[in-house]
């Protein structure tokens, strides 16, 4: 069982039937996170924000690619809120802190703050990414999780159970792996996440569990160690 876990919940992760929010989801989601705060591990959360927008859209729209990037970022905070909403629905204590400073609506974010909110068992949900265009929430996801020393990173994907030797999508002899280096990931171009976040995780010895998020009750499973997802680390296993 971990002690401070940084979930990565992607845009798409909230949405559902052509929804962009769609309800059962935040609440399954939210129930499951209610358990892992009971259960006295501290979550913190990153939300991205594909669900709106995302900077690599930005040729097709014909917009200059860091308008496009703050797009996504302020799609994160609207994430970030309807995260927090449906957490505090199911009695949960949270608070959002964002990237780009919006105080009528979240907390700057300040990670000695967060931590503190942490300790008090309070779920932080982080918004706007890093702040900065051309970066991903991936990469927030690996920033954050250094900054407040969180123990792993859960990366629930939708509808993938792990991190697989090539495209199960295209290959059918595609085999699942249990555990992998970030060396790996990076040497054979693996589509976990980008190279940016993937290498911070590796310099900074931050490690990362993948699974589905789709199957029942994941989230917690991950949590407690259950072998549901594909571990990637520094060192391999
Ligand atoms: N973004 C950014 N800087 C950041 C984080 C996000 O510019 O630090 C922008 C970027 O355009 C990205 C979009 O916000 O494509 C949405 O985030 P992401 O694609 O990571 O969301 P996800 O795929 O996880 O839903």
């Amino acid at each position: 069982m971990y002690k401070r876990v940084l979930l990565k919940l992607s845009g798409e992760a909230l949405s559902a039937d052509g929804e962009i929010f769609n309800a059962a989801v935040l609440d399954d989601i939210s129930a499951q996170i209610k358990t892992v705060v009971d259960d006295g591990v501290e979550v913190a959360i990153v939300v991205g924000g594909g669900n709106f927008i995302r900077g690599r859209m930005a040729d097709d729209l014909g917009i200059d690619r860091m308008q496009v990037d703050y797009m996504g970022m302020l799609g994160t905070v609207i994430n970030a809120l309807a995260v927090q909403g449906a957490l505090e629905r199911h009695g949960v204590h949270t608070r959002v802190q964002t990237a780009i400073d919006m105080t009528k609506v979240a907390e700057p974010y300040i990670p000695r703050r967060a931590i503190r909110h942490l300790e008090k068992g309070r779920v932080v949900v982080f918004g706007a990414g890093t702040g900065s265009a051309f970066f991903s929430t991936d990469t927030t996801a690996a920033l954050r999780a250094s900054e407040i020393k969180a123990d792993v990173i859960l990366m629930a994907k939708n509808g993938v159970d792990g991190i697989y030797d090539s495209d199960p999508r295209t290959n059918p002899n595609a085999k699942r792996l249990e555990s992998l280096t970030y060396m790996e990931v990076l040497q054979k171009e693996l589509a976990v996440m980008d190279a940016t976040a993937t290498s911070m995780c590796m310099d900074n010895d931050i490690d990362l569990l993948v699974f589905n998020m789709n199957e029942k009750n994941n989230i917690i499973k991950a949590v407690r160690g259950e072998a549901v997802a594909t571990r990637v680390s520094k060192g391999g296993n």
